[in-house]
């Protein structure tokens, strides 16, 4: 069972969403635990502040050591060999979070995430208590916590017997490789006048997988030019390890035309 715990000081925020959809029934399968912690339970002054305004002036107020120490440490150690999670600092500054990372930290060990507020917190917590900090990208919200719940619904999904389908892992976007997951569609056949391509309705499972490879390819290439690179790299780089990625036979450009269905000429 993968174990997450929470430093907020908007525990409610997680409520409605550990609550429901596949974050609340992986809880209940034991999937995975998921504790949210206000940080002003460990606030020792009679307002239970968790903030001043910071040295050397300029706007906003700044987390303070404690009380946010003395609460990292309680729920994870502390910092070096003895402690008992991973404790992540959500944060513009930090590494970009990608599928890869996911993966990596759904392997375990406990992780706590430390929300912040606010301009930030104090670096002191960070030298002596955190150790990563993780990007939800490159634009800046008012919390952690959403960053957070970003980070926990990427993880669940990825934890065994959460997806009621476990093949959608890999076929999706960045999933068995490092590409972009081609159009989909469902039904009705005809819509709109837009009609779902006659190769997924073949019923033939060698040409519909071909016809993915392929699209899935060609809007990797025109829409993030740089997955395509870096997949095509890393596959003349290391022959026979049976990644396709290196196949730059694509079908022409990802035309809108099938992103957004084929028009049937005589539909009227
Ligand atoms: N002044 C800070 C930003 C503070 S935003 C700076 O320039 O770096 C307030 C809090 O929101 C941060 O402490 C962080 O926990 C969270 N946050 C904002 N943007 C984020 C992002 N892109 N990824 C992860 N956390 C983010």
């Amino acid at each position: 069972m993968l174990e997450i715990d929470v430093l907020t000081i908007f525990p409610d925020l997680f409520v409605p969403f550990l609550g429901t959809a596949f974050v609340g029934s992986a809880q209940e399968q034991a999937a995975v635990r998921v504790g949210v912690h206000d940080l002003r339970g460990w606030a020792k002054d009679r307002h239970r502040s968790v903030d001043d305004s910071p040295y050397g002036g300029g706007p906003g107020m700044v987390m303070t050591p404690e009380p946010l120490i003395p609460a990292i440490e309680s729920l994870a150690g502390a910092k070096g060999p003895d402690r008992v999670a991973r404790v992540v600092y959500l944060s513009p500054q930090g590494e970009p979070l990608t599928q890869r990372k996911l993966h990596e930290m759904a392997a375990g060990p406990s992780i706590l995430l430390v929300c912040g507020r606010y301009e930030g917190i104090d670096q002191r917590v960070l030298d002596l208590a955190v150790d990563e900090e993780i990007s939800i990208g490159d634009f800046v919200v008012s919390g952690g916590e959403m960053p957070a719940m970003v980070l926990i619904e990427g993880l669940v999904r990825l934890l065994p017997g959460v997806l009621g389908n476990p093949e959608s892992i890999e076929t999706e976007s960045f999933g068995g490789g490092d590409f972009l997951e081609g159009p989909q569609y469902t039904r009705p056949p005809i819509y709109r006048g837009l009609e779902v391509p006659e190769v997924l309705r073949s019923g033939n499972h060698a040409v519909i997988e071909q016809w993915r490879r392929d699209h899935a390819l060609a809007r990797t290439r025109e829409r993030r030019p740089d997955l395509f690179d870096r997949a095509g790299g890393a596959v003349s780089s290391s022959p026979g390890t049976g990644r396709s990625a290196g196949n730059r036979k694509s079908p022409g450009q990802d035309s809108g035309k099938s992103g957004r269905g084929e028009r049937v000429e005589n539909d009227n």
